[in-house]
């Protein structure tokens, strides 16, 4: 059995962050700059299995994450949407927006329908930016 963040974080996205416990990875489907993922590295399904020093350190992983995605994009809202359909580990994705999204616009964003069209130049500048304030 392959596991994809077991074996392969990688190749979900751009890592920004890494511990011991947590990773913070850039989501691949660009469906809003900064779609990014905070992972759980075990197999866990919820945060109430977790320990409650577990559960605050995933929590102060993603306040960090969170200050650093709305920085970098200027966006004035995180979305936050925990699921688990697509791997065992327990993971929240954040998507930072702007306010004047309606309930549709996001909605898109979460289905993945839309794309962020910055090139390939920037978003490695971007990833750069973001590193840096997480590390
Ligand atoms: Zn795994």
């Amino acid at each position: 059995m392959t596991c994809l963040f077991c074996n392969e974080p990688r190749t979900a996205g751009e890592v920004l962050f890494e511990d011991a416990r947590v990773l913070v990875v850039l989501h691949e489907d660009w469906a809003v700059r900064g779609h990014a993922m905070v992972v759980w590295k075990g197999h866990v399904e919820n945060v109430a299995s977790l320990t409650i020093d577990d559960a605050l350190h995933f929590a102060a992983v993603h306040h960090r994450a969170e200050r650093a995605l709305l920085a970098v994009t200027r966006a004035d809202r995180a979305i936050l949407l925990k699921l688990g359909i697509a791997t065992p580990h327990l993971h929240l994705h954040i998507y930072p927006v702007s306010a004047a999204l309606d309930r549709a616009a996001v909605m898109e964003i979460i289905e993945a329908r839309v794309r962020d069209a910055m090139d390939e130049r920037g978003r490695q500048a971007f990833v750069n930016e973001l590193r840096e304030r997480l590390t």
